[in-house]
Order: structure tokens, then sequence, then C-alpha cells
């Protein structure tokens, strides 16, 4: 007869390291050979934990998914990875993304594409796409990933599982390799809503080492009612129109429906300068990039591409272990920065970034929470975007306004379009994760 036993932790981590090593999504850029040693009594009870490579762990190589990190071994770890390590959760691997997370199909990876667990011949979404397809194969139990324009939340959405960008400053970005630094933020994605928040919980804090963090006002609930009587939902008009697949669309109202019965209101609220935020995302974005990734210069991390001087040296290094994505990047953010051109492009930007915040200001001050779809399509075809680099960044038009704006949202499992994973996305003011996480699990 089958009776119920626990595994002990070093069982439990030995059964997924042996699936990651079969990993056949490409998920995984690293696994380890054994758990770092864990308090049995610590509060993650050693559940293994699926780490996206743009965290820094000491002796472990990280490589954000680029040639230029080839061969660099960090010698500390992210204040994120070592609070859930602390906290019992050891790490399990490190997970494939989007070079320097610029991406939002997986497809910029150095190391090759992530594949979708629903549909192999499909993107998993980006730029966390190891870590969403990893939880949602069931290959890791849960995962930590960085989002800066929607790199949690999309890739949630597209692998069918649930992620979390939190406000700005809830987590240390210390040990993350940073994109655009305005907007990184560390966030968990699980299986489903209470363990998101059991990760979030461990993972926010201050942190000295990043003057940028803040922490949550009150500890991260582990959320428990099932109604939803007397929340303000308001849902995004100028999120629900043309550009929305159908499919896509239904699934948000069919949820909003679900919500009413256990108690919501539904309301329409408007965003007006929402249909700026794609064209200010990637002038900002970019534009910290150009400035954060002048340090790979051959010198001081990973590759060096030998030449006859100095300048050759630089050149050759950044030619070869840049990837093309990278490369744009670099180019557009220099360009807007660029005296003369400032105040047209990066000025412009961060004005259109203010009437954002106070977009939602305006909102919430009639509504407690926001929703709106995660992604405007379901998992798209592996190479359907590539060419196109306008089509790959409209993908991110319904996660930006957020990241902007600073503020959490939550991408949970809303049903199926066209036999895929649609994502409801919920979001709220700054600080308002425990309000987040509570709706999320009512409406899960
Ligand atoms: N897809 C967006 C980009 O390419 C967001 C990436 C992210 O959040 N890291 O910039």
């Amino acid at each position: 007869a089958l009776r119920r036993r626990e595994l002990a932790p070093r069982e439990l981590f030995e059964t997924y390291r042996a699936r990651c090593e079969r990993d056949p999504l490409g998920a995984f850029l690293w696994v380890a050979e054994e758990a770092r040693p864990i308090d049995p009594g610590a509060p993650l009870a050693g559940v293994p934990l699926a780490v996206k490579d743009i965290f820094c762990i000491e002796g472990v190589p990280t490589t954000a998914a680029s040639r230029i990190l080839e061969g660099y071994v960090p010698p500390y770890t992210a204040t994120v990875v070592s609070l859930l390590e602390a906290a019992g959760a050891p790490t399990l691997g490190k997970t494939n993304m989007d070079e320097f997370a610029m991406g939002s199909s997986n497809e910029n990876s150095a190391f090759g594409p992530v594949r979708n667990p629903w549909d192999r011949e499909r993107v998993p979404g980006g730029s966390s796409g190891g870590s969403a397809a990893a939880v949602a194969a069931g290959l890791a139990p849960w995962a930590i990933g960085t989002d800066t324009g929607g790199s949690i939340r999309q890739p949630a959405a597209l692998c069918g599982v649930v992620g979390l960008k939190p406000t700005y400053g809830a987590c240390s970005r210390h040990g993350m390799i940073a994109f655009a630094s305005s907007l990184d933020q560390a966030g968990p994605i699980a299986r489903n809503v209470r363990d998101c928040a059991l990760l979030l919980r461990h993972m926010v804090g201050r942190d000295p080492a990043d003057a940028t963090s803040v922490g949550l006002p009150e500890e991260v609930r582990i959320p428990q009612a099932d109604r939803l009587d007397g929340t303000r939902l308001g849902v995004v008009v100028e999120l629900m129109g043309e550009g929305i697949q159908p499919g896509v669309r239904a699934c948000v109202e069919r949820a909003l429906a679900v919500a009413e019965e256990l108690g919501a209101t539904v309301e329409e609220v408007r965003l007006p300068h929402a249909p700026y935020a794609i064209s200010a995302y990637y002038v900002i974005a970019p534009a910290e990039a150009s400035a954060n990734l002048a340090r790979y210069d051959g010198v001081r991390y990973g590759l060096r591409v030998d030449a006859p001087d100095l300048t050759a040296m630089y050149e050759a290094t950044r030619a070869t272990g840049f990837g093309a994505e990278v490369k744009r990047r670099i180019m557009l953010g220099t360009y807007a920065l660029s005296s003369g051109y400032y105040d047209a492009y990066y000025a412009t930007a961060q004005r259109v970034r203010t009437k954002i915040v106070e977009d939602f200001k305006e909102a919430f001050s009639r509504v407690d929470l926001i929703v709106a779809p995660t992604s405007p399509t379901v998992a798209f075809r592996l190479g359907e975007k590539l060419a196109d680099p306008l089509a790959m960044y409209l993908s991110d038009v319904c996660t930006v306004p957020m990241s902007l704006a600073g503020i959490p949202a939550i991408s949970i499992p809303a049903g199926l379009a066209e036999g895929l994973p649609v994502g409801l996305q919920i979001a709220g003011p700054a600080f308002s994760e425990n309000r987040i996480l509570e709706a999320a699990y009512a409406l899960e």
C-alpha cells in the first residue's frame, strides 16, 4: 500500500536535480551538484529554488546569458539569493534568460532559446523564460526572476504560472546584474499564489548594499480569504482594446465576472498615457543599459578578445561578446543620451514617465486595484518575431506602464486561449503587495 512519507530535504533536492539534468526545454544553464547545507528548521524547509542567471552566486558561473561574461565567477552572492538560502531554499540551478534580460521571448540568449512546456515550438516569454518554463514543467518547485519591463509577469503568463513584480525598492538589487537600474526588480515565480507570497516574504528587505532598497512596510502575509467583498477593481480601458487577442480579452472578462461573484465591484479606469509607455520605456531602459553595460570592457569581467592595442581590444571584446539585441540597445541608449538629442528623447521620455505615474495615482483614487491582461497574446512561435524588434517590443505593452510607475503587479493564470495559457495582471499602488496577493489568491 502507498504510504505518505515526507521527503527529506536531500531526497527532494536529488529528485529535482535529476529532473534538471534531463531538462528538455533548455531552461537551465547550470545545475548544482549538491545543496548547500540548510538548517532543517528553516521556514522554506529545503525546497529547492531555480535562480535566473542574472543573480550572482559566489563560486558559481554567472553569465546573464551573454558571451561577454564567459568565465566570470562572482566573488559574492546576491542579497535575495542569500536571504532565500538562509530561509532554507537551496539553489537548484541557474536558469536561461534573454541576454542581460533584454527580450520578451528568451530567444536572445547566447546559449539558445528556452521552449515553452505547453508547446515546444513556442516561446516561454522573456526575459525570465527559463525560470517560468522550469516551474511550469515541474523541473523546479519555484524560482526567482527579474522584471524591468515585464520579464517576470509575461513569461509567467505565457507558461501558465504565477509571477510577481514587487514595488521598486522592495527587494535589494545587490548582486543582480544591472540592466536598467531605475526599473530592475527581483521577484518570485511559483505554481500558485501562496508559494509566491511565501518566497516574496523571504526576499524583501532594506539592504545597506543597495541604497534604493526600502523593503516593505509590513510582513508579506500568506493569503487566506476566498472572497473579494468591498474590493474595487478597475479594468484598464487602454489595455483591453486593439492589439489584444480576442481570446486573451475573453479570459480577462471572465475573471472580472468571477471577481464580481466574489463580491468585488468592477469599473473602467483610464490610463491616458499608457499608449506612450512602450516608446518611453524603449528610450529609458536602453539609456540606462548603455551606461550599465559600459563596464564590460574585457578588463574587469569575463571575456577578453586580444588585439594589438587597448582600444582595439575593447572593440573586439564588445563586438564578439554582445549579441545583436544588446548592441541595438547600447546604440539606441547612447544616441538618446548624446548631447543635442538628450532633451528630445531622454528628457521627453522622463516626462512621459511622470505622466504615467500621475495616471496611476488618479486611477488609484477611484479603485483599489487595477486589472489588465499580462500579455496581449498567448505564447507565439519560436522565430515569429525575431526579425522584427518593434513587434517584439509590443509584447510588453501591458506590463511596462507598471514598471515605469514602480508599482507592484502579479500575473496569475486565467484560463486558456487557443489551448495556451493566458495571464491576468493585477496591479496596486506602491507597497500594496499584500492586497494584490489576497485578490490574486481569491481569483486563482
Ligand atoms: N521585454 C522587455 C525588454 O526587452 C522587458 C525585459 C525585462 O523586464 N527585463 O526590455
